[in-house]
């Protein structure tokens, strides 16, 4: 099983925190749908062995696509791919784009799952992220969207200067009120390069504050858990049964061919990432030319990956695999590594499996880091 991700990069607006590749000019939306349709007929050859379970439809904004051109590039996936009998097929929308109209023209195309980017229900937050949707917008799509949808997901960013826990827990009862079955929740970073570095270097905005963070995600972890969402990874919540497919497959290593510009790809021995460039990833493909560069991974890069991904879910890593797929070196660095760790309270292993503790969760990235390995091969 494998999926394709389709990467849409226009935006209506930047928002301040934002370093996805994305344009707000939407002059080359037509070019780009026929260049994406043309990459998924270039590389099929790629996934010739491979069934499709999964589509996912990020960005950028894929909502700004109307229903013929999600019509169209879902059509050349068929076209061009074996496709399980019933997929994930999953569209980022903001809630700006989430009319009545656009949610039932959606709910009778292919996409069978909404992921809404409503980043929180208040103005303050918005504005400052500088959103292009308001607080009652992002209310009133989701109630519409539950008249169609059934598999839902909502992204709620917290650390957001200036978000008190009350704030916060606000945020997150009205996510639970609603009753979507899926929450993607992160803390908010500053990338490099984003607006939102620049107003807090000037003091325009005060920094972002890690204990504020770390406070904001432990309610999120506790009051989630109580309503019955599974922490399957450290930053999605599921109701069981509404798991992301997409997610999951990336994150348990199967294999994704990133479709677009700026997308990755994966097949298990190289990773790929297509020109983050609209306009040279659209002549490129004209002259049917793929704008990709590629890496092989190597036996240490996979099992850094391995480890960076597993200690993030639910499925923890499997010790077994690392001795089996990695050997008795890679295993032996792993669990000496690991002890420390364990001793601290932050990993525990149960059924052969390495997992990150409620207690090191925040800092399971930071964990992670302290298991790779630099030149074992
Ligand atoms: S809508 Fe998403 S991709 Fe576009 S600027 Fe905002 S965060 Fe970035």
């Amino acid at each position: 099983m494998s999926g394709i991700y389709i990467h849409i990069p226009f935006c209506k607006q930047a928002c301040h925190y934002c370093d996805f590749h994305f344009s707000t000019n939407m002059g080359k939306k037509e070019a780009m749908v026929l260049a994406l349709i043309k990459e998924l007929e270039l590389r099929k050859e790629e996934f010739k062995d491979e069934v499709v379970e999964t589509i996912y439809f990020g960005g950028g904004t894929p909502s700004v696509l109307n229903t013929a051109e999600i019509d169209q590039i879902i059509g050349a996936v068929y076209g061009n791919y074996t496709v399980v009998s019933a997929p994930e097929i999953t569209l980022e929308a903001n809630p700006d784009d989430l009319s009545k109209e656009k949610i039932l023209e959606l709910a009778n195309s292919p996409i069978n799952r909404l992921s809404i980017g409503i980043q929180s229900f208040f103005e303050e937050d918005l504005k400052l992220m500088n959103r292009a949707h308001n607080a009652q917008e992002a209310e009133a799509c989701i109630a519409m969207a539950q008249v169609y949808f059934d598999n839902i997901s909502i992204d709620l960013i917290y650390g957001i200067p200036g978000m008190t826990n009350e704030r916060w827990i606000s945020n997150i009862e009205k996510a639970l009120d609603f009753g979507v079955p899926h929450i993607s929740s992160y803390a908010l970073t500053v990338e490099p390069k984003t607006a939102l570095k620049t107003f807090i270097d000037k003091g325009l905005v005060p920094p972002v504050d890690d204990e504020l963070a770390e406070s904001h995600f432990h309610i999120l972890v506790q009051k989630l858990s109580a309503a019955g969402f599974v922490n399957y990874e450290i930053s999605n919540f599921g109701k069981p049964g509404y798991f992301s497919r997409n997610n999951t497959a990336y994150w348990q290593g199967k294999k994704y061919l990133g479709i677009g510009p700026s997308a990755h790809s994966y097949d298990r021995i190289r990773r790929g990432w297509n020109i983050n460039n609209n306009a040279k990833y659209i002549k490129a493909i004209a002259q049917n030319e793929l704008p990709m560069e590629t890496e092989v991974l190597s036996k240490t890069d996979r099992y850094n990956e391995y480890v960076m991904t597993g200690l993030r879910t639910i499925w923890g890593v499997s010790l077994e695999r690392i001795k089996t797929e990695f050997g008795q070196k890679f295993y032996a660095y792993l669990t000496q590594q690991a002890q420390k760790k364990i001793e601290d309270g932050l990993l525990y292993i149960e059924n052969d499996r390495l997992l990150v503790s409620k207690k090191g969760k925040f800092l399971s990235d930071g964990i992670a880091a302290d298991l790779f390995l630099v030149n074992l091969s």
